[in-house]
């Protein structure tokens, strides 16, 4: 009943059409060879549907079972590799052979180190796949003392608080600065007059977000997401370990539980996917600052905050404590989101500044200090001095390599950024392999892990080739304005082409729901294409400044993957009245001077 691909790979054994297939899975007595339905049987569990082969239509009488959902699916990865059709020219993962048996003897087929974004998808993909995987898992607390459950960085101390924070300061800015013009009136009775506040333009200054209750709410749904983790990887037949690994040989980790208690753990291959940590300041007392794995789950509410730093977690988290109307400082040691392009990310700056935040430029804290009040007291490289209830380091991180043995493995590390050094996620170790924000050159996004986990568990146990993609690789960065870009920056564009071979079609805008209220900043959005002067014109680049930026990018990034021009881009027909639809009508050239501003309807 299943398709014969034109090739199909049994290890060690490859059939190139359906007879050969079908005579090797029969044995000489015209029986059904049984070998890997056997092996699915004995798994303990099977999910929904029941599959059964059909029996042959050449008069064999090949019926026997399959399994369930999981066992059908790794069943067709491994035996049919569809890939191979629908993308004939996919890029090869050309991997070291990393001497690979099933009948290796050790404890497991892969044990995963570090449970998160990568780590757990690499590992339920690899056991869906039919190998034997373990994950362990160990948090160790932050110099502030904080700590977290399963899942890693992304759904405990990144991503999933720092966006629910993000969207309760947005709500919050849109009560005081939208609603009004809305006629919306928090707290009057239904069918109250507002003749008095007739322009509705009156922000309402009364509205309050309440530190602790969203921290609370918050807080509760990331330990509700630790427990679902843990339930999926035990239904995925992974066996979870809460501890800490190291590896004592290149297949031996010794595992270390809360109590310091120790055990050894030996597999056939190894993933580590141990995720990074903030670096810390290295002024004089750099220990009264506190990071991004402590603000989320902060008691207190932090007050008057500086941000030290001015890229994605710095800009963040200035953005989402301004708009829950704290007073907050951002210390700027160079330019803000360095790599990203300078006109939208100047334009986020402006955005800021408009929505309360203060920047305070080309310095960087040379000395901290607790006073009586418990507050901190930052000397600043200018020689100024100012006092804030927090401090929040966000000046980049480190990956958390340093006591995992990796010297004694000869897996090599960048000194710079202890990141690890691999191609096509394998280390110079051939068994040992790496994923996710500890790898070295790849970008530290929670869906760059996800994929990357996925590709390698399909190439190391389900026969794929593929490589993983890390270029045009969509991010947003959600500050109070959102941004979001795929592909190059003007500055790389030009860097890469020359300005005379590139241009860029670009334009401000009012997204229609900021458009009734006066408290918003006049034309703030801003989307700009980059594309190269061939015939064609190649799309190398999409920006966007403006609400709801993810949502807007995702879609334009698989058009980027395809090899998106200009005239596809514009041959679009754009959905009316969105931000999204300012993309695809895009006329303004940079080079013609026109000015950007955009009309009306
Ligand atoms: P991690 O998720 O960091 O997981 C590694 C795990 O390994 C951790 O649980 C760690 O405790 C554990 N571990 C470490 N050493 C050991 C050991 N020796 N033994 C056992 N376990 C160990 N990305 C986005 O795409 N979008 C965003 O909006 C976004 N926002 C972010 C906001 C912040 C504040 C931060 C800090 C990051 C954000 N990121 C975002 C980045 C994203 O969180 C990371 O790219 C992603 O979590 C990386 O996943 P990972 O699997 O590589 O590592
Ligand atoms: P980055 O490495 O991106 O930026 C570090 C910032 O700190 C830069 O502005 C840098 O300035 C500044 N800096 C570095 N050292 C110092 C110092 N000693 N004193 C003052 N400033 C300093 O780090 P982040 O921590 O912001 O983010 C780490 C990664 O996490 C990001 O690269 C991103 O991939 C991921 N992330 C993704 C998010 C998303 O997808 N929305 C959100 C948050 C994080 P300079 O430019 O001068 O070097």
């Amino acid at each position: 009943a299943l398709l014969f691909p034109t090739r199909l790979k049994v290890v060690p054994h490859e059939f190139s059409d359906r007879a050969s297939f079908r005579s090797w899975l029969l044995d000489d007595d015209g029986g059904f060879r049984n070998t890997f339905t056997r092996d699915i049987r004995a798994r303990e569990q099977v999910t929904a549907p029941f599959v059964w082969f059909a029996p042959s239509d050449d008069g064999h009488d090949v019926e026997d079972f399959l399994g369930g959902h999981d066992d059908t699916l790794a069943w067709c990865r491994e035996f049919m590799s569809p890939r191979d059709e629908i993308k004939p020219n996919y890029p090869v993962a050309d991997m070291m052979d990393d001497g690979y048996t099933k009948d290796h003897g050790y404890d497991y087929d892969l044990v995963v180190i570090g449970g998160g974004s990568g780590g757990m998808a690499a590992a339920k993909e690899a056991a869906v796949l039919g190998a034997k995987v373990a994950c362990l898992d160990f948090v160790k607390p932050s110099p502030a003392g904080t700590t977290w459950g399963l899942g890693g960085t992304c759904v405990n101390v990144g991503c999933i608080p720092k966006k629910l924070f993000h969207i309760g300061s947005l709500l919050h800015e849109s009560v005081r600065k939208d609603t009004p013009s809305f006629g919306i009136r928090l707290g009057e009775p239904n069918g109250a007059s507002a003749t008095d506040e007739l322009s509705g333009i009156v922000p309402d200054p009364s509205t309050q977000m309440r530190w602790e209750l969203v921290r609370e709410n918050i807080q509760n749904y990331i330990r509700g997401l630790n427990f679902k983790y843990r339930v999926r990887l035990r239904e995925k037949e992974v066996t979870y370990f809460n501890k800490l690994a190291k590896f004592t040989d290149k297949h031996t980790i010794e595992a270390v539980d809360k109590k310091g208690r120790s055990s050894l753990i030996t597999a056939a291959r190894f993933l580590v996917a141990v995720g990074g940590r903030p670096s810390p300041l290295s002024c004089e007392g750099a220990e009264h600052a506190i990071s991004s794995d402590d603000v989320f789950a902060m008691e207190k509410c932090p007050g008057k905050t500086l941000c030290v730093g001015a890229s994605y977690i710095s800009l963040e988290c200035a953005g989402f404590l301004a708009g829950m109307g704290l007073d907050v400082t951002v210390a700027v040691r160079s330019i803000l989101l360095r790599g990203f392009d300078r006109e939208c990310a100047d334009k986020i700056g402006d955005y800021m500044v408009d929505h309360g935040v203060r920047f305070k430029r080309d310095v960087i804290p040379s000395k901290l200090e607790k006073i009586e009040t418990g507050q901190t007291k930052v000397l600043f490289s200018d020689g100024t001095e100012e006092v804030y209830d927090t401090v929040l380091a966000a000046v980049g991180r480190m990956a958390d390599t340093d006591k995992l043995g990796l010297e004694s493995v000869g897996v090599e590390t960048n000194p710079k950024n202890r990141r690890i050094i691999g191609k096509f996620e394998q280390t110079h170790c051939p068994n040992i392999y790496a994923i996710g924000d500890v790898l070295d050159k790849t970008p530290e996004l929670t869906p760059v892990a996800i994929q990357a986990g996925l590709y390698l568990a399909r190439r190391l146990f389900g026969g794929d080739k593929e490589a993983m993609d890390y270029q045009n690789v969509c991010t947003t960065v959600f500050t109070p304005i959102e941004y979001a870009c795929v592909g190059l920056s003007e500055e790389d564009a030009v860097a890469k082409y020359g300005q005379n071979n590139i241009e860029v079609y670009h334009r401000e805008f009012v997204p229609l729901e900021w458009s009734l209220s006066m408290s918003r900043s006049h034309n703030a959005a801003y989307t700009k294409v980059i594309v190269d002067k061939s015939p064609q014109e190649n799309v190398l680049g999409i920006h966007y400044v403006g609400p709801n930026a993810g949502e807007v990018m995702q879609g334009y990034g698989t058009s980027m993957k395809q090899g998106l021009t200009l005239k596809t881009l514009t041959d679009t027909v754009g959905i009316h009245p969105t931000s999204s639809e300012e993309i695809v009508t895009l006329s303004i050239t940079k080079s013609s001077g026109e000015d950007a501003a955009a009309g009306g309807c």
